[in-house]
């Protein structure tokens, strides 16, 4: 009887190191991730930077403007979360909802604001 015992709990404590095993490597892996998104991120907050830099030397905008600017986007999607949300955009002339996408609204035919150039 013991060696049943000792038999099962050899196989749980394999079972369980496994798991462990599987876990640190998924672990590695989404660290890897999130490094390679953090350097991507940093990349891209530098360009953004020497775009508005060079935005600023060249025009009379200033740093209220785009303020105001990142506020409107951000509320496109009805939500102020600080993000920019890929999805039905509010038509600023019939206030109908319009898919990601379409330059023109699809019931008035106002332009729709929007950066599509910049969606996937
Ligand atoms: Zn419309």
């Amino acid at each position: 009887m013991n060696i049943f015992w000792n038999m099962n709990q050899r196989w749980h404590t394999l079972k369980a190191e496994k798991a462990a095993e599987d876990a640190k490597t998924k672990a590695n892996d989404t660290n890897f991730h999130l490094i390679r998104l953090e350097e991507r991120l940093n990349h891209l907050a530098l360009k953004c930077q020497a775009l508005w830099e060079l935005v600023k030397e060249q025009t009379q905008l200033t740093d209220l403007q785009i303020a105001e600017r990142i506020s409107e986007i951000d509320m496109r999607d009805g939500v102020a979360d600080r993000k920019i949300t890929q999805g039905r955009r509010k038509c600023s002339d019939c206030g109908r909802a319009v898919g990601p996408g379409y330059t023109q609204c699809l019931f008035c035919g106002a332009p729709m604001n929007g950066a599509e150039i910049f969606e996937p």
